[in-house]
């Protein structure tokens, strides 16, 4: 009898648990199901629409090259699912496991919404290890990253990848499906996707080239990721995110590799798990502030309306006057991804030069990302905000002007921000008013920004 794989963020063929067991149960249908109402302030983002298309694109001709499809359809995911299998007498539904709220609800209801004669069933496989399976010595899940993360070491590695199914027989009639192209993910006017696309390679083979790229790279990982203007970081946060490939052959394909870039590596690869087990406990993370801080006077936004909504456009366009945050915002609003060390410079810049609640930025960030991730995003806004599970950040104010010495993005500045791009590198991190010409002026002073923030926080916290 038919097999239903419900497809969400696990684009991919190989090493795809729910697939690989429909296949060898029956025939299959693979399903999407787009359904933008079910998460709220989390709906996909511009950015993720971008790659979702691209995305499906790319798995559609894999399974067509199969001789199979993917089903497309629109609406609540439940109700949709649960008809699904009405029409086609389908016995199972077989989907990979979920941590967004949204997703744990609608499994619920698919559930309840389900006839006695299908069953659904749900697989691990897009995290190192099940997010909640990894617990302290008296059986809690952990909160803090660094136990978490030695915890997770002791476990590792994750179980060995699965190869793509061997056979996949199709049902013997093709339910009806939407065409892609009518989903509008895609702009049109104007469309502002062509930097998302110049950029990256979408789908399961821009995913599995990346990586081989990566095996010669992750040994300076150690040293330059922290290095905005050179390609030393693996840039498969896309690609992990929409499951076009699995942390388990991440990580089997890297794991001889000796070298300390590889042993820091690893441990980002925890920290995805790590978000998710933050999630996973605390669902509503990405929108509420963890500790208990008086919020109405930490934040600048509840009395000062306008002004803020000037400065947040003034961040949002990359027109802040500190040329290394405004390079991370222009790289963001161009290619859909920004650098981490930047992605850190930037959120920080938000929450404590210009005071405004982390919320607005997890949005904005949200909307740009192609790897816009629930909990990935959430925690680590709350991270650089001081507001979340981890030890007290808000007092670590990054001194941009610094840091973009430092990791000299002198020549990440020149690229993103081409009006300074005569500047020499002497300048170019903080150029004199004089030499800027049309770039504008810092909205506030480092100093004067740095005191005011820790004023905020000093009477807030009581
Ligand atoms: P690499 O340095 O090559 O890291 C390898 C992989 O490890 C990444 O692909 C990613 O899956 C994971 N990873 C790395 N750093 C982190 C981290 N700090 N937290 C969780 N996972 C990590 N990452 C997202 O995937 N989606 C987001 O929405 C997101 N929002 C962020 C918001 C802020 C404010 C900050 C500071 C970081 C955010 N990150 C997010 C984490 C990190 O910046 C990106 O994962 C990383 O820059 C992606 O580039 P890469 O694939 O080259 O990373």
């Amino acid at each position: 009898s038919p097999q239903i794989v419900w497809l969400r963020r696990d684009l991919r063929m190989a090493d795809q648990p729910a697939l690989y067991a429909a296949a060898q149960a029956g025939p299959v249908i693979p399903v999407y199901v787009f359904d933008q109402d079910r998460a709220g302030d989390h709906a996909y983002g511009g950015a993720s629409k971008v790659w979702l298309h691209h995305s499906l694109e790319s798995l559609g001709k894999s399974y067509g090259a199969r001789n199979s499809r993917i089903v497309l359809r629109r609406g609540d995911a439940p109700q949709v699912l649960a008809a699904l299998a009405d029409e086609t007498g389908a016995t199972c539904i077989h989907a990979m496991r979920h941590y967004e709220p949204w997703w744990k609800e609608a499994e619920d209801e698919l559930r309840d919404a389900l006839g006695e004669d299908t069953k659904l069933c749900l697989y691990d496989g897009n995290y190192l290890l099940p997010p909640g399976s990894v617990t302290t010595g008296s059986g809690d899940p952990y909160k803090i990253y660094t136990p978490f993360s030695k915890a997770m070491l002791e476990r590792l590695p994750p179980r060995d990848p699965l190869p793509e199914p061997g056979t996949i027989h199709s049902p013997d009639g093709w339910p009806e499906s939407d065409e892609l192209a009518d989903w509008d993910l895609l702009p049109t006017k104007p469309d502002w996707a062509g930097g998302i696309r110049d950029f990256w390679d979408f789908g399961e083979d821009a995913a599995h080239d990346r990586l081989e790229w990566w095996t010669d790279v992750v040994a300076e990982y150690d040293e330059g990721r922290n290095l905005p203007s050179e390609d030393i970081t693996s840039r498969l946060s896309p690609h992990l995110h929409w499951g076009e490939i699995s942390p388990a052959q991440v990580w089997h394909k890297l794991k001889d590799k000796r070298s300390d870039g590889w042993k820091t590596y690893a441990k980002e690869v925890i920290w995805r798990d790590y978000t998710q087990n933050v999630i996973d406990q605390f669902p509503d993370y990405p929108t509420q502030s963890y500790r208990d801080y008086d919020e109405r006077t930490l934040w600048r936004n509840p009395n000062a309306g306008h002004l803020i909504a000037q400065d947040l456009e003034c961040w949002q366009k990359g027109m802040t006057g500190y040329p290394i945050v405004d390079a991370g915002m222009r790289q963001l609003w161009q290619t859909g991804w920004m650098h981490n060390r930047v992605r850190m410079i930037c959120a920080s810049f938000l929450v404590k030069h210009l005071l405004i609640d982390w919320r607005f930025g997890e949005q904005w960030y949200w909307d740009c990302l192609v790897d816009a991730d629930y909990g990935n995003n959430g925690v680590n806004w709350q991270w650089i905000s001081g507001t979340g599970v981890d030890s007290n950040m808000f007092v670590r104010i990054m001194a941009p002007l610094t840091q973009s010495e430092k990791f000299d993005a002198a020549a990440y500045i020149r690229e993103y921000v081409p009006e300074l791009a005569d500047l020499d590198d002497a300048c170019i991190h903080d150029p004199p008013d004089d030499r800027r010409g049309d770039y504008p002026v810092k909205m506030i002073g480092h100093k004067e920004a740095r005191e005011r923030a820790l004023e905020a926080y000093r009477s807030s916290k009581d």
